[in-house]
């Protein structure tokens, strides 16, 4: 498989957006652990027929559920004396709400409300609730074999011809390549990053947070 074939958000972006959210809560063991599962998600394995875990091809109500499903594992081991698998699934879960913005159509649909000069990518509301419940809400499809050359540097502009604006070639924000957008899904990622872990703050008791953060 050459380099750079690969469907998914750069895996330095996911851990760099890991550590810009979680470094001042967690120890540097735990956080390790956390950014190890995310990178592992994007692994050929967790790729091939999980559109679930990347929100690809339309699978938003399968992504939020296997947000909510992993959520629940880092519930049900923080009750048991565990927390290895708890980190695990966090990062599992935050590798899936971290591809939510830079694979779906979120990120236009929030600029689209804002008329003239947009508000700065830090102003972004990551959970806004009409956005998330709007039936225009959608993400980018795969077309094989078009999608993978788009990721071969130089064929990447032939495949962008042949693309329909649907494809998760034409709709990916995964690096800077892509635009201005990008600023705007990677600052939703960040933030996203953060309420997933102010949601969990809330969930456990103190002493399941302590064992959690590790500090
Ligand atoms: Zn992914």
């Amino acid at each position: 498989m050459p380099t750079g074939y690969n469907f998914k958000m750069l895996v330095p972006i996911h851990e760099e957006m890991t550590r810009e959210a979680l470094a001042p809560h967690f120890s540097a063991r735990a956080l390790e652990i956390i950014i190890a599962a995310n990178r592992k998600q994007d692994s050929l394995r967790n790729q091939i027929g999980h559109d679930e875990i990347h929100f690809d091809n339309n699978a938003i109500e399968k992504g939020h559920r296997y947000i909510n499903e992993q959520r629940g594992h880092v519930l049900a081991t923080l009750m048991t004396s565990g927390v290895l698998s708890a980190w695990i699934a966090f990062g599992r879960l935050l590798h899936t709400a971290q591809d939510f913005y830079s694979h779906t159509n979120y990120i236009s649909m929030w600029l689209s409300q804002h008329e003239g000069t947009p508000p700065p990518p830090l102003e972004i509301d990551p959970v806004q609730k009409d956005i998330l419940r709007s039936p225009g809400l959608h993400s980018g499809k795969i077309y094989l074999p078009m999608d993978a050359l788009y990721f071969v540097p130089f064929l990447r502009e032939f495949s962008l011809k042949l693309l329909p604006n649907n494809s998760h070639g034409k709709m990916n924000l995964d690096s800077p390549q892509q635009g201005p957008n990008f600023a705007y899904a990677r600052a939703a990622a960040v933030k996203r990053t953060q309420h997933e872990f102010g949601i969990l703050q809330k969930l456990l008791t103190p002493d399941m947070l302590v064992r959690f953060v590790d500090k």
